[in-house]
């Protein structure tokens, strides 16, 4: 096999939820910037990570587990682990239409004239739940031509949907934050008056 085979080269982490072992590029990375949770898609900030699976379930069972209280040895306020997911959502997106802007140079994707030409099938449902753009991103009318840019466009439109909105059900967009219960926080609901 040769030295350079990504099959055989590439390194894996364990999902610090659900331990399951995938390749680095799938995993999300987050970081510490000395006061918060941070989201490191792209893997260049320093100090300690936790890595997650690409999974809603997988963000839900860290925190719930204590993973990102363990990883970086600190806290993790309830107001902060709550607004993860949305952090996670707008930084899948941003960083999808920055990756395509920046690969249009290089000629590794390029724009088509009609949305169903978009390619990979990932980037085409985000673009056909969004209408073409997401919080005022636009969402790109593109086609991948190489392998390793579609990988990572696929990836990252599979993110931009996990996090942000459920495609079968079209913009359907997730509140900011749990609505709070009246219930859970030893409310009493107007029934119960
Ligand atoms: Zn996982």
């Amino acid at each position: 096999m040769p030295k350079n085979d990504p099959a055989r080269t590439e390194p894996t982490r364990g999902c610090a939820a659900c331990r399951a072992r995938l390749p680095l590029a799938e995993l999300i990375r987050f970081a510490h910037d000395g006061e918060r949770v941070v989201v490191d898609l792209d893997r260049r900030l320093g100090g300690r990570g936790v890595n997650i699976g690409p999974a809603r379930s997988c963000l839900e069972q860290a925190i719930k587990r204590g993973a990102f209280q363990r990883g970086f040895k600190r806290p993790l306020p309830p107001e902060q682990a709550r607004m993860l997911f949305d952090v996670l959502g707008r930084a899948f997106i941003t960083r999808l239409a920055s990756y395509v802007e920046s690969s249009r140079r290089s000629g590794a994707v390029v724009d088509v004239e009609r949305a169903g030409e978009v390619e990979p099938p990932e980037l085409r449902a985000v673009f056909e739940a969004s209408e073409g753009a997401l919080l005022g991103v636009p969402v790109p009318r593109v086609r991948v031509t190489s392998a390793r840019a579609a990988a990572r466009v696929a990836w990252l439109a599979r993110g931009v949907s996990e996090f942000t909105f459920d495609i079968a059900g079209g913009m359907r967009r997730r509140p900011e934050a749990p609505v709070p219960c009246a219930r859970a926080r030893g409310g009493r609901t107007p029934s119960e008056k």
